[in-house]
């Protein structure tokens, strides 16, 4: 199966899934995760339609959207842990930074990002339920990050993302979406407007559909995009 191939019979399923949910289409962005793949793989799926890409690696992101980045119309968004030392290279390398978890890391890279051209745009990662607990643990530590991001001059928030745990469990999975679209209408009325929080960032290849039922507008397709059988 080409990647062209793979993202048609999702385009389907994504279609199913808006139509059972009364929504459209054109409320979701289909992310290509990239990571450890070639940039073969990113050229194939580029020229299949893919316009925004994740990477969960900075130093490998670097490498293979440093220079297609500069020729290409793409959106690029880290998704992966963002350590400290790796703000600098990721602050004007990313459109995006998904995978926001603890203030620290809010300061390094609004320090980094004062010479790009537009605002560096992160969303807040809430921690629903998946085992390897990324994310904030609590709510209380969300409103303190996104009044740290308000404050600062370079990041603009968009929104939070979410790791749903991985199981057949869909009541699981369900619960911990819902989660993240509780804590989105919290921080709407807290911290407005709402327009800074419209991003909700869930679902992947064995949960997207899931994931749009409950309100996704980005879900993150690494798997079922690049499987080649
Ligand atoms: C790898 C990864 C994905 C894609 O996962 P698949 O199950 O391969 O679709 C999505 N989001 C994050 C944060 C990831 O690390």
């Amino acid at each position: 199966m080409s990647i062209a191939e793979n993202l048609e019979q999702i385009e389907e399923r994504i279609q199913k899934a808006c139509s059972a949910a009364g929504r459209k289409r054109d409320e979701i962005t289909l992310m290509g995760v990239t990571k450890f793949l070639s940039a073969d793989k990113v050229e194939e799926a580029y020229t299949a339609g893919i316009r925004c890409f994740g990477e969960s690696r900075v130093k490998e992101a670097a490498e293979k959207f440093g220079l297609f980045k500069v020729s290409h119309p793409i959106q690029l968004h880290m998704i992966g842990g963002l350590q400290r030392n790796k703000a600098k290279t990721a602050a004007p390398l990313f459109d995006c930074i998904q995978s926001i978890d603890r203030e620290e890391i809010i300061a390094e890279l609004e320090k980094h990002s004062a010479e790009r051209e537009k605002p560096l745009e992160v969303l807040l990662e809430l921690h629903t339920g998946e085992e390897t607990k990324s994310g904030f643990a609590e709510l209380d530590a969300v409103f303190k990050a996104a009044q740290t991001v308000a404050d600062s001059k370079f990041l603009k928030v968009r929104g939070l993302m979410t790791m749903a745990p991985f199981t057949q469990d869909t009541q699981l999975i369900r619960a911990s979406f819902r989660q993240l679209v509780k804590a989105q209408k919290e921080l709407e009325s807290r911290f407005p407007p709402k327009e800074n929080w419209e991003c909700l960032s869930m679902g992947m290849s064995n949960d997207f559909e899931i994931a749009v039922e409950e309100g996704s507008t980005m879900i993150r397709i690494g798997s079922l995009l690049f499987k080649e059988q």
